[in-house]
């Protein structure tokens, strides 16, 4: 276990944590029906709920594609590192655990920018001989930062699968293309790019309300058309998109997941019971139910 970024002073951690606005980590863990948030973000999980009532779908989905690219390219393509920019918090099922789950020895560096994560980070640390994962307190916007910390932790001559799962639609124009660029030059030959990212093509009234209820809480919300996402591949030099393109998550390579234990949808009355709404496995779930884009390419 690495992990500089934890032994912060708890003082200066609990100052950096901003209570009084929603921030996207959080509202995104209440729609896991998680537990590390607090009244602003279950008010702007509320607002999102209310301009798209399906909207927990994309998130349960776009976690769903997360599961199964790193499971095919820890499978299929014998990835073994893996560098995971904007964690989350961590929930059931974090990269590490599903790669180390295929080889024990794969080696995972997580990073994120928000404290809340960094709170809870020690539960992405494994230890042992096992794989190494570590955990990078930093922002996306500062690639040169990340590499050179996860050079501490992953092979730079060894094939990385760089993941940006639901983390661009917060990352303004041309900047979030140029950090992608820089990341994959840095990567070695056979390394992996996966990326989901947030779209107004398949369902634009639904999710530009829900825009709306994010830009007004001050968050960047950018919602990209097909293309947009495509140049992520088409304008980083070297890098193939892989079958079948970017397409609604649902239809990236679909394979279904352990159903969780059926819930009684009418007992749901307050976003705690987030948890109990239908599930909507993936041989169910519509297009008119997700609004997220998945990809994945490789380095040649
Ligand atoms: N990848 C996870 C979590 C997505 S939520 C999943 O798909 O399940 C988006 C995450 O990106 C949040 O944890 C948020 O804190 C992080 N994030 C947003 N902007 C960031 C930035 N500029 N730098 C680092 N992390 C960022």
């Amino acid at each position: 276990m690495s992990g500089d970024a934890l032994s912060q002073d708890p003082a200066e951690l609990r100052k950096r944590i901003d209570t009084t606005r929603a921030h996207p980590a959080r509202v995104y863990d209440v729609f896991l029906g998680g537990k590390d948030n607090y009244p602003t973000d279950r008010a702007a999980a509320a607002a999102a709920l209310a301009a798209n009532p399906r909207g927990y779908l994309d998130v349960r989905h776009n976690r769903d594609f997360m599961r199964r690219a790193v499971t095919r390219l820890a499978q299929e393509d014998g990835i073994r590192q893996f560098l995971d920019i904007g964690t989350g918090l961590p929930t059931a099922e974090n990269v590490h655990q599903i790669a180390q789950r295929i080889d024990p020895e794969s080696r995972i560096v997580y990073v994120d920018n928000d404290p809340v994560v960094l709170a809870h980070a020690r539960a992405l640390l494994t230890s042992g001989p096992e794989g190494r994962t570590d955990y990078i307190d930093a922002d996306f916007k500062y690639p040169a930062q990340i590499l050179e910390q996860a050079a501490k932790t992953l092979d730079f001559d060894e094939p990385i699968a760089l993941a940006l799962v639901a983390i661009l639609h917060f990352v303004d124009d041309e900047e979030a293309y140029q950090v992608v660029r820089e990341l994959m030059d840095a990567l070695p030959s056979g390394s992996r790019l996966v990326l989901s990212h947030i779209t107004e093509d398949l369902n634009a009234e639904n999710i530009r309300a829900v825009q709306r209820t994010y830009t007004e809480r001050g968050f960047t919300f950018v919602l990209r058309t097909k293309e947009e996402v495509e140049r992520f591949f088409t304008e980083t030099p070297g890098i193939q998109l892989d079958e079948p393109g970017v397409v609604p998550v649902h239809h990236w390579h679909p394979s279904p997941a352990p159903a969780p234990e059926a819930a009684d949808p009418t007992d749901v009355e307050t976003l705690d019971d987030i948890d109990k709404l239908p599930y909507l496995d993936i041989n169910d779930v519509t297009d008119a139910d997700i609004n997220v884009y998945g990809a994945a390419g490789r380095k040649a």
